[in-house]
């Protein structure tokens, strides 16, 4: 029995007007109503077609048509005689198929794809690839809504993570993860769009390490969430890059922080206001006249600024990042380089990288008293940037034995580290400056 034929036992309900084929809405009906059963196990496939879009905005959306009624013919004659393809979006098919394994799904894929190498409408004008998306019944879900979700969902999380042109698995750890960040993503742009209310900003101090007084702060973004709780950087500002979120996001990081620097100097004249800058904020036209104009706003003077540049990512182009601090520096700002020694901040940043001051990483310093070896490390380190003027801060000092050692004989002169205190909220940095 043909899928038409298979279709006219079916309740009638109406079919996709271009390929005939079933729709979302019969493919719920079928298997819902199979899932009721409770030993009933199997796929639900969902296969996508990558730049369907391609075929209609180049051959026009007549061969578009053309093309996807042969590509759904394709499809349906590679299938065994029992399963059926529906069509539940304009470029997506699924079809379900009890008891089956991965292997099968996987050799099944490969016909499909073969199938869909010459589709005649379009000739040789587009190169259409196909990525499939699987979730398991009744182990990802019991409901044809849920496994439909999820096997779209595997399809677009596998074409994000690894491309498309290949079948990909439901995952539940990989699924939680990427709808966390789709969850933050939308926080996020919201947060942005009403003056970043959820953002917060919290101060760490940083100390002249010859008699631990304080000499300024570095400005710590966290996001406080809706039910109160206090989410570390690490858990959103990567989503903040990759959106470029960072760039609206980083306006209000430097306006808080300048303004901040400012009300802290009124106790403290040459206080000292550290900024994380990441590689993407460079990117922006618009960041040197912001920064300008800022810190004229607030009445600070450009040589309390320290802009650092966090970098997760490998520079590859020094010249575009030296040009752009070089306008910073002229006004004044003096510029760091963080995570010295830890990921790509190794001596060829040090080569590279036009900076003032260099923040040691805190991974450097850990064991450091363990043995001479690490001593040595750390002192030699040390040594090698104030061999090549430049200052250096040292980070993550948590006891004082390693203090006193960096202090005496390793001749740091600034110290930033819970040792002396931890990020903390703007009210309560200002009573180390009040007392
Ligand atoms: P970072 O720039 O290296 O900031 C220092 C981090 O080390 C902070 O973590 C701080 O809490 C932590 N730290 C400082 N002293 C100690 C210590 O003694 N022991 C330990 N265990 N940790 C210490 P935090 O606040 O979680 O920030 C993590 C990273 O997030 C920052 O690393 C920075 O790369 C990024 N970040 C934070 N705020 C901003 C921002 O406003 N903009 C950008 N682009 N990145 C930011
Ligand atoms: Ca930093
Ligand atoms: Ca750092």
């Amino acid at each position: 029995m043909g899928q038409n034929e298979r279709e006219l036992h079916e309740e009638s309900s109406p079919k996709d007007p271009i390929t005939g084929l079933p729709t979302r809405i019969d493919l719920t009906k079928a298997l819902d109503e199979e899932l009721k059963s409770d030993d009933i196990s199997g796929a639900m496939m969902v296969i996508g077609l990558d730049n369907f879009q391609l075929v209609n905005e180049i051959c026009g959306p007549a061969v578009g048509d053309e093309a996807m009624r042969q590509i759904a013919e394709n499809i349906a004659n590679v299938l065994p005689f029992d399963i059926t393809l529906y069509q539940v979006s304009s470029d997506q098919f699924a079809l379900y198929w009890h008891d089956a394994m991965p292997e099968e799904l996987e050799i099944i894929f490969a016909s499909l794809q073969l199938s869909l190498r010459d589709i005649a409408a379009i000739e040789d004008k587009i190169y259409c690839t196909t990525t499939a998306g699987v979730a398991f019944y009744p182990r990802d879900g019991k409901d044809t809504n849920t496994l439909l979700k999820f096997a779209q969902a595997a399809k677009t999380i596998g074409k994000a993570e690894g491309g498309g042109d290949r079948i990909c698995f439901f995952n539940q750890e990989s699924y939680d993860k990427w709808h966390y960040k789709v969850m933050m993503e939308g926080l996020m742009k919201n947060s942005i769009a009403r003056g970043c209310e959820e953002f917060m900003l919290y101060f760490q101090p940083q100390v002249w390490a010859k008699d631990g007084s304080l000499y300024g702060a570095e400005a710590l973004l966290r996001w406080r969430t809706a039910d109160g709780q206090i989410l570390p950087p690490l858990s959103f500002i990567p989503v903040l890059e990759k959106t470029r979120l960072i760039i609206p996001a980083g306006h209000w990081i430097i306006e808080q922080a300048v303004k901040t620097c400012k009300k802290f100097q009124e106790y403290l004249p040459d206080f000292q206001m550290s900024i994380n800058i990441s590689l993407y904020q460079l990117e922006e036209q618009m960041l040197y006249p912001f920064v300008a104009d800022c810190i004229e706003r607030h009445g600070v003077k450009p040589s309390s600024i320290v802009f650092e540049l966090t970098e997760g990512q490998n520079v590859t182009d020094w010249e575009f990042v030296n040009s752009q601090f070089e306008a910073f520096r002229n006004l004044g700002i003096k510029i760091a380089m963080d995570d010295f020694g830890s990921g790509y901040a190794t001596l060829d940043f040090l080569k590279e990288f036009k900076c003032d001051l260099v923040k040691l990483d805190r991974s450097v310093i850990i064991d450091m008293l363990k043995d001479d070896y690490n001593k040595n490390l750390v002192k030699y380190s040390i040594a090698l940037c104030h061999a090549i003027d430049l200052a250096l801060c040292v980070e993550g000092v948590e006891d004082e034995d390693v203090y006193k050692y960096l202090r005496d004989e390793c001749g740091a002169e600034m110290i930033q580290g819970f040792y002396f205190g931890k990020p903390e909220p703007e009210d309560v940095f200002m009573q180390r400056l009040v007392k």
